[in-house]
């Protein structure tokens, strides 16, 4: 796995983009999330990719994570929320596009694939990993190998049901209760929101009464000013994710539980809170088994993830069937 690669990261705010040389980030470059059409989005990840690739050359292969569910072998977006990417055949047009083979997968995926690499490629153990963003994603890592289901839409963890009469589901998601609907960003900022309007002298209330709402940075920053109505959001986030942790402890008995993303970089929030909730309700022979910890990628690991991707399936050889499917449809 010596080939330099450029990994892609999309998320709903921004678009990153390095050439990434193992776990090593050479070159990065960020924008803000083209979200206006389709069309705007995927030259906007083509121009970023091409920016990385000029930055390294010759990068064997390009990686991109996106905050959707993929189909992993055709690298088409299946079903996508925040991005409007839903229905493209993204490995396809951008093979096509760049002239070098390109791989999609989820970016709860690509982290944990960046998590899996940072524990040393020697490494081939079991591991889970929450991403904590405006929603909630993961990844499961089974004897070494990321684990997507029968066709890469698997491994949804952030629907994982942790109250059956629960909010809503901020996804595109039919269910209620999901970690999604408490510990995500969506969620923080509905329940901050709530907070605020109720309280209006308090933290929260006077950003809500300048905001219209509270976004979960604000409420990030209440907590860290020791508002007490914002720790107890916290408090109350960490303790739905220990609910959510302890079922994924008991199912993967995995050696390492990570929490990461966005909002993964608040885990001096609420982490403790979760571990000490989730320890308790484990079965007792499993709980004091897995380690859980903060994610070491921070905000790289998503581009150094995708980055990994393309180049494991590089060296695997499953590189030229993109090109070859784009030249089958246009005869
Ligand atoms: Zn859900």
């Amino acid at each position: 796995m010596a080939a330099v690669t450029v990994g892609v990261d999309v998320g709903g705010t921004k678009v990153a983009a390095a050439a990434v040389d193992g776990i090593r980030v050479l070159e990065r470059v960020e924008r803000p999330t083209a979200l206006s059409t389709t069309e705007a989005l995927v030259d906007q990840i083509e121009e970023l990719a091409r920016a990385a690739l000029a930055h390294a050359p010759p990068a064997a292969a390009v990686g991109i994570g996106v905050p959707s569910q993929v189909d992993f072998a055709t690298g088409k977006v299946v079903a996508s929320v925040n991005i409007p990417l839903a229905g493209v055949p993204l490995r396809e047009e951008l093979g096509a596009r760049l002239g070098v083979p390109v791989f999609v997968d989820n970016d709860g995926n690509c982290a944990a694939l960046a998590e899996l690499h940072m524990l040393g490629r020697a490494w081939v153990g079991n591991l889970v990993m929450l991403t904590l963003g405006t929603g909630v994603g993961g990844g499961v890592v089974v004897d070494g190998e990321i684990f997507r289901g029968s066709s890469g839409r698997g491994a949804e963890l952030g629907h994982l049901v942790v109250q059956a009469d629960g909010p809503e589901c901020p996804g595109a998601c039919p269910n209620r209760g999901c970690i999604e609907a408490y510990s995500s960003g969506l969620a923080l900022e509905r329940d901050a929101t709530e907070a605020g309007r109720r309280n209006p002298r308090s933290a929260l209330g006077r950003v809500v009464a300048e905001h219209g709402r509270c976004k979960g940075r604000q409420a990030v920053e209440a907590a860290r000013a020791g508002d007490a109505e914002a720790l107890r959001l916290f408090e109350r986030l960490g303790t739905y994710l220990g609910v959510g942790m302890a079922s994924l402890m008991n199912i993967f008995e995995p050696e390492y539980l990570l929490i990461g993303g966005g909002l993964g970089e608040a885990a001096d929030l609420f982490l403790e809170r979760a571990e000490e909730e989730a320890l308790s309700r484990a079965l007792p022979s499993i709980a004091g088994r897995v380690r859980v910890a903060r994610a070491r990628g921070g905000a790289a690991a998503g581009v150094i993830g995708a980055g990994l991707l393309a180049a494991g399936e590089h060296e695997r050889g499953s590189g030229t069937r993109p090109q070859m499917t784009v030249k089958e449809g246009a005869l």
